[in-house]
């Protein structure tokens, strides 16, 4: 049996963060994963500002490594919303974006890159830590809390015992149904499922992702992500409660928009499919759960914590695994694994991502309304200042929180 000070239950974006953090800490910790590197992960392989931000600050070498990889990440510079009516917005993640500037160019802000190759990156610097020990191929299945400590085993024998588990295991985390309580409700979840393509046409110059805000898959979107060799990561993600509801094939959907849609199908002319499409669920962070307890923190997917308007996981996976390593690094220098001394855990996810996440979710019910989003499109195309306050949506909150107020689209309307 291994004893440790910290075990984290998976090593994907939530648990290598939280590994890293721990690292940089001097606490050592055992990383344990089911899949055997490198593994894919279903995803849209959109790696937003806040990704680059968190890594950073756990360490600016890892961001530097990562930056040379020139081969597996594409470079993007903002995103393209196309609104229900089909009229486009090209919004670049500066707001002073300039698409002439060499030095804007040399500092890309936010990059595409399949998880294949991002998870595995992250893998490799975990397994460059000092005070991390990694085992892959293992799959966790038992958790049972000793007066001493998490004792956490695998069907050949193998176990762990920790003073405290950090539980990263993803969307399906049994930990997180069974023990914590999360179970999977459609009204904050949303079903996902993306296909490689090559050769689509009508590609940004610079590497814009799409978002097309589609009629049929509202409250969702059909996105074409552009990655290097001429590939891009095609999806759809829909609200699982509207899936049912409408009883809905998001394959069939996919391919309904590849080779019928009016503007879609032209530019998926002469593409072709790589391998086959793959879904997975994308478990939202609308609804605030209790993601701690005694000895144990969610993060992740599997504390639901993905943005409901963008459905972006990544960066909040990284950013909640790096709270939890604090939170882990404190209670063992005060010898406190509490339910109590965890709940601090959940204090820094509020501060650090709750205003965003419940802003982002009356974001997402805006998508409801059609009408609403055909006329912000119209107007920002026409308006410079507008267009660069939807640009501080990929940095500010407080942009955001304009954008969810009825007096935002009044002043638009009559201040032209
Ligand atoms: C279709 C789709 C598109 C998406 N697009 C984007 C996007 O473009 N940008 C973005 O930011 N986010 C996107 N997301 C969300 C993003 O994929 C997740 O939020 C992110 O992967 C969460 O990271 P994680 O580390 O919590 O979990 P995961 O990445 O799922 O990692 C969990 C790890 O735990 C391991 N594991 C599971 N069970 C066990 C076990 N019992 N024992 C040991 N190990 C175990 C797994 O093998 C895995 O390596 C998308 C999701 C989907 C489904």
């Amino acid at each position: 049996m291994i004893r440790t000070k910290v075990c984290i239950i998976g090593a994907g974006p939530a648990g290598c963060s939280a590994a890293l953090q721990l690292n940089k800490l001097g606490v050592d910790c055992v990383v344990i994963d089911k899949a055997v590197f490198p593994r894919d992960k279903i995803c849209g392989d959109g790696l937003s500002g806040k990704v680059i931000t968190c890594l950073n600050r756990i360490d600016p070498e890892i961001v530097k490594r990562l930056d040379k990889l020139e081969t597996i990440k594409l470079n993007s510079w903002g995103a393209t919303f196309v609104a229900p009516n089909r009229n486009k917005l090209e919004v670049g993640y500066r707001p002073d974006y300039d698409q002439n500037s060499t030095t804007q160019k040399s500092n890309p802000i936010g990059y595409v890159c399949k998880r294949m190759d991002f998870d595995n990156f992250l893998v490799e610097e975990i397994k460059r830590c000092a005070h991390v020990n990694f085992i892959d191929g293992v799959n966790i299945n038992s958790y049972l809390l000793e007066s001493d400590g998490y004792l956490i085993s695998a069907d050949n024998d193998f176990e762990v015992k920790a003073d405290i588990l950090i539980v990263a295991n993803g969307a399906h985390s049994s930990f997180s149904k069974k023990v914590a309580n999360i179970v999977m409700e459609p009204k904050h979840n949303v079903a996902g499922i993306r296909a490689y393509y090559k050769n689509v046409t009508g590609m940004n110059a610079d590497n814009f992702i799409e978002l097309h805000f589609i009629k049929s898959v509202l409250p969702g979107y059909f996105w074409i992500f552009p990655l290097p060799n001429g590939e891009a990561n095609v999806g759809v993600g829909m609200l699982t409660e509207e899936i049912s509801k409408r009883k809905i094939n998001l394959t069939k959907e996919l391919k309904r928009i590849v080779e019928s849609d009016p503007i879609i199908k032209e530019r998926f002319k002469n593409a072709t499919l790589l391998g086959s499409v793959e879904g997975y669920g994308l478990p939202l962070g609308s609804k605030k759960r209790l993601l701690s307890g005694e000895r144990y923190m969610l993060v992740g997917d599997a504390a639901s914590l993905i943005d409901p308007f963008t459905g972006e996981g990544i960066g909040n996976a990284l950013y909640s695994g790096r709270y939890a390593a604090n939170q882990a690094a404190a209670a063992i220098v005060a010898n406190d694994f509490s339910k109590e001394a965890m709940y601090k855990y959940d204090l820094d996810v509020e501060r650090g991502l709750g205003a965003e996440l419940r802003l982002s979710h009356r974001l997402q019910k805006l998508i409801m309304f059609p009408w609403l989003f055909n006329l912000l499109v119209n107007i920002s195309n026409r308006n410079k200042q507008v267009k660069e306050l939807i640009s501080c949506m990929f940095y500010e909150v407080d942009i955001r929180e304009r954008l969810t107020k009825p007096s935002f689209y009044f002043k638009l309307l009559f201040n032209r």
